[in-house]
C-alpha cells in the first residue's frame, strides 16, 4: 500500500495533457499492475473541469470496467493543478473516496519544472506517497488510450 512506478513515458503524455489543457484543469486515469503503471487514460478535454476527483472517477466508470477486463487494474487518478501547487485541494479531499487509489497532483506552478505528488487520501486524511519515474526506453508501452 505505498507508491506507484510511473514510466517515463507516461509522465510525459501526463504533462503534455496538461500543458495543452491550461489554464483549464485535465485529469486521467492510470492503470497497471503490482503498483506498476502501464496504461494511461486520459480524460476528454473539458471533462473533470471542476476539479472534482470523484466526479471523475464517476464518470469514468465505463473506463474503469475495460482496465479491469484488461487484467489491470486502476491504480491512480491524476490530475493538473495548473497554477496551484501539486497538492490537494480541499475540494479535491473531499472527493477522494476510494482508500485503495493514488491520487496524484500534476502542478504547472513553475512551467518550466512541472511537479508530480501521489497521496492516498481517505476519510480526510492525506498521505504522501512516493512516485518512482523510471526509464522506459525499452518497455514496449500499451496503446494511449483517449477517451
Ligand atoms: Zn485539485
Amino acid at each position: 500500500m505505498t507508491g506507484l512506478f510511473l514510466p517515463q513515458r507516461i509522465l510525459e503524455t501526463m504533462i503534455a495533457q496538461a500543458e495543452a489543457g491550461a489554464p483549464g484543469e485535465v485529469c486521467g486515469l492510470l492503470a497497471g499492475q503490482d503498483r506498476i503503471v502501464r496504461e494511461i487514460h486520459r480524460g476528454a478535454a473539458g471533462e473533470g473541469g471542476n476539479g472534482h476527483f470523484s466526479e471523475f472517477l464517476d464518470e469514468q466508470c465505463p473506463t474503469a470496467g475495460e482496465v479491469s477486463a484488461a487484467g489491470l487494474e486502476v491504480l491512480a487518478v491524476y490530475q493538473s493543478h495548473p497554477t496551484t501547487p501539486a497538492m490537494p485541494s480541499e475540494e479535491d479531499i473531499r472527493g477522494a473516496s476510494k482508500p485503495g487509489m493514488v491520487y496524484l497532483v500534476l502542478s504547472l506552478l513553475q512551467p518550466w519544472r512541472p511537479e508530480l505528488r501521489g497521496f492516498r487520501i481517505h476519510n480526510g486524511e492525506v498521505l504522501e506517497v512516493p512516485i518512482q519515474v523510471f526509464n522506459d526506453r525499452d518497455y514496449d508501452p500499451e496503446p494511449d488510450y483517449m477517451i
